[in-house]
Parts: C-alpha cells; sequence; structure tokens
C-alpha cells in the first residue's frame, strides 16, 4: 500500500510557515557533525531527520533498504534503488512525520537520536557524479550572449532551435555549498591585444543554474526518450556553473569550455525529488520550428521554480542583481536526456545535467553578470554604492530557489560561494 503525499498534511515536527522544507518535501543529502559520521538525512523544517539512526532503530525496514544506503557520505547507494524505491522511502518518512502517526512521535527517547538541527551539521556533497553535462537550453540566455558576441540579427545559432546544445563538463570539481573557491588564474587575449597574456581572471561570473541527477540509466547503444526521461531523473538541485569569461573567450574555439569552466561549479546540499516538484509542472515554449520526433514530448514537462541570485559583498548586505525562473527553459530535463542518449552514450548512476545559465526575458532577470553588466557596458549598482561588472574578490554568491502556489512551497535552501583572491 502507497502512502498518498497530500498538500493539506502537517507534520508533528515544527515547520516555521516560509520553510522551504515542509512535510510535503523531503529533500535528501548527505551531512556529518563533529561526533556522527557522514550520512544521509532529509530537510523537515529547520531540523534535519538522520536516516542512518532511523534505519538503525528499525523504522526504515522491509521497504528496501540497506544500511550502507544511509551509512554513507554521498546518495549514491540509495539512489541504485531508482525512482521506485526513493519513491518508497520518501512516503514511509512522510508516514513516520505526519501528525496523526504516533510511532516516532510517542518516543522522545527515539526523536533525540534522530532530529538535529540544521545549524549544528554540516552539509555534504550530496552526490558522487562520475559525469557532468552542462546545456545551453535558455534561449534569451543564448540570445544575449549572440548579441553581446556577434549581433542582434544572428544572435541564435543555426544549430540552436533543433539541438539541447551542451558540453561535457568537469565531474570531480563539484564543489558543496560552503566551499570557497579560488580566483582561476589564466591565458587571455583581450580583443584590444594582439597576443595572448597570462594573469588572474578578471572578469569572474556566475551562472544561475540548476541541476539534475540521474538513476542508473542505460547501457551504451541503449537510447532513453522523452517518455522515458521521468524515471531515470531523481532530483534537482541549485547550481553554480561559475566561468571566467575572459580565459573562455580566448580558448573556446573550436572545441568549446575548458579552463574557463573546470575550476569548480558549486551545488546546493539537498536534492530536491522530482516527485515533491510534480504539481509545480508547467507548460514549455510552442518549440518553432518542430523538432525532430526524438526530441517531441507530451504533457507539461517544465517547471514553475523561482530563482534568486545574490551578491553579497565581504561584511556587506545581500544584493539581488538576478531575479528568474526554471520554466523559461526552451528545451526541458526530458528533451536533454533523450538528446544525450540518442547516440547511444551511457547515463550513468549519479549523473549531473546542469540546465545552462536560465534568463528570463527582462531586465532584471539575467542569470549571469556577462548579461547584467552587458559585457561590462551597464555596471550593476550595488546597496553599498559600489559598482559589479563582474565578481570582486570577497563577494559570496548565493543562488535561492522555490516552488510555490497557494497551498504549499516546496524550496531547495541555497546554494553559497565565497570568492578568495587568486594564488
Ligand atoms: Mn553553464
Amino acid at each position: 500500500m502507497s502512502t498518498k503525499i497530500t498538500n493539506s498534511a502537517t507534520s508533528w515536527v515544527e515547520v516555521p510557515s516560509n520553510s522551504d522544507f515542509p512535510i510535503q518535501n523531503i529533500p535528501f543529502g548527505t551531512f556529518k557533525t563533529s561526533s556522527l559520521s557522514p550520512r544521509v538525512g532529509i530537510a523537515i523544517g529547520e531540523q534535519v531527520l538522520d536516516l542512518k539512526a532511523l534505519f538503525d532503530l528499525g523504522y526504515l525496514n522491509n521497504i528496501g533498504f540497506d544500511s550502507e544506503d544511509f551509512d554513507t557520505c554521498f546518495l549514491n547507494n540509495m539512489m541504485r534503488k531508482g525512482k521506485s524505491g526513493s519513491r518508497k522511502l520518501r512516503e514511509r518518512i512522510f508516514e513516520l512525520l505526519e501528525k496523526s502517526n504516533d510511532e516516532l512521535q510517542s518516543k522522545p527517547e527515539d526523536i533525540a537520536k534522530v532530529l538535529l538541527t540544521q545549524g549544528e551539521v554540516e552539509m555534504l556533497l550530496p552526490i558522487d557524479s562520475r559525469d557532468y553535462t552542462d546545456f545551453y537550453s535558455s534561449e534569451q540566455h543564448a540570445f544575449n550572449v549572440g548579441c553581446l558576441f556577434r549581433d542582434p540579427e544572428n544572435a541564435l545559432l543555426p544549430n540552436w532551435k533543433h539541438i539541447p546544445v551542451g558540453y561535457h563538463g568537469r565531474a570531480s570539481s563539484i564543489i558543496p555549498s560552503g566551499q570557497e573557491i579560488v580566483r582561476p588564474k589564466g591565458q587571455k587575449k583581450p580583443p584590444t591585444d594582439s597576443i595572448p597574456s597570462f594573469g588572474q581572471s578578471n572578469l569572474l561570473d556566475f551562472e544561475l543554474e540548476t541541476v539534475f541527477f540521474t538513476f542508473q540509466g542505460k547501457p551504451l547503444g541503449e537510447t532513453i526518450t522523452t517518455a522515458e526521461a521521468d524515471d531515470y531523473i531523481f532530483g534537482m538541485a541549485l547550481f553554480n556553473d561559475w566561468s571566467a569569461r575572459d580565459i573562455q573567450g580566448w580558448e573556446y574555439v573550436p572545441l568549446g569550455p575548458f579552463l574557463g569552466k573546470s575550476f569548480a561549479s558549486s551545488v546546493s546540499p539537498w536534492i530536491v525529488t522530482i516527485d515533491a516538484l510534480e504539481q509545480f509542472r508547467t507548460a514549455g515554449p510552442i518549440q518553432e520550428p518542430k523538432v525532430l520526433p526524438y526530441l517531441e514530448y507530451e504533457g507539461d514537462k517544465h517547471i514553475d521554480i523561482n530563482l534568486d541570485v545574490i551578491i553579497k559583498p565581504e561584511n556587506g548586505d545581500e544584493n539581488v542583481v538576478g531575479r528568474s525562473n526554471y520554466k523559461y527553459m526552451y528545451w526541458n530535463m526530458n528533451q536533454q536526456l533523450a538528446h544525450h542518449s540518442i547516440n547511444g552514450c551511457n547515463i550513468g548512476l549519479g549523473d549531473a545535467m546542469g540546465s545552462g545559465t536560465i534568463s528570463g526575458p527582462n531586465e532584471g532577470q539575467y542569470g549571469s553578470m556577462l548579461e547584467i553588466s552587458w559585457k561590462g557596458t551597464k555596471p550593476f549598482k550595488m546597496s553599498d554604492g559600489t559598482e559589479r561588472k563582474f565578481l570582486q574578490d570577497g563577494d559570496t554568491v548565493i543562488m535561492r530557489g522555490n516552488c510555490q502556489n497557494d497551498e504549499i512551497r516546496i524550496g531547495f535552501g541555497e546554494v553559497s560561494t565565497k570568492i578568495l583572491p587568486a594564488k
């Protein structure tokens, strides 16, 4: 029998009304404390529910999980149980946290062992990704970049509305929220110079993205269709796909992004499942020209996720520099996954798939400093009187995201990263 997660349900664990993590969310992450080894948990209100401790106490028996699924620093083991496994697990956790159920609620000595406040845990990188692909799927972003580097008449390249353009990124430099980055150095050649030079990147930028992680896909030679894609997607997180625009601009021809991208990408700690996001599905844009049959899809496959990007200068206040939404994507996750595997490319457990920078149609909705400052020609005015064309040392970049309707809010928390000076 399966438990239905309803919007009207409440938990016996206190959840503030503006929380990202009501009982309907149940996002997965990994954490440790000074006394607890790395383990799997879920967020509820301002607490973390320790799934290792919960399993050890016998609350997660008979739903197909083992101790090693929770007694680990990554979600990968747990994800081997696939969509049906993670769904069963979420439903069991919902049951235990729901107000009318007193299995756990009535045992204060057990509650003390399984609930921790979020402030006392250190969140870890949630998933060990062997492969990372980054797409380029927001039309406004691709259009803006085309205007900045080519001309508005030919802003989108001829392939853009036919292919979810992407490249293979560096999985091993995906870092958890809270880990600082060092300003990269590299080779650059500004248009005004005749020869390249070496030095620190002066055009350091964020990219406001989401990322989705896959369950074990199909082996080499097989293809995942747009209709099958939902079964292979575990969940989503916020993703800051750092870019050194000056390094990138010189190196990218003809093989694409390399050292201007590979120094870091930051991910938020809680993976929000597609099941939790389902009620925020929305229609995508009408795709004209018509896409090839393998990219056609049925139903609403976009998701209405509000996204904010913030710059917080050293010892300063937060400045919201962009406010976008995941629904502005031209290509959805199902199309991305179908395209990724159409050549028979294998999709692995825990693969990370970045959306590409997500920019909305209006100024104020852009997802990178490149666009916000229009390549440095329109500096952003900060509340402390300073200006930003690109990012400065000591700046912390924070991204937040949530889905909201009349009944509930399903949030992602945040990804926050501070920039240290070049070495
Ligand atoms: Mn990117």
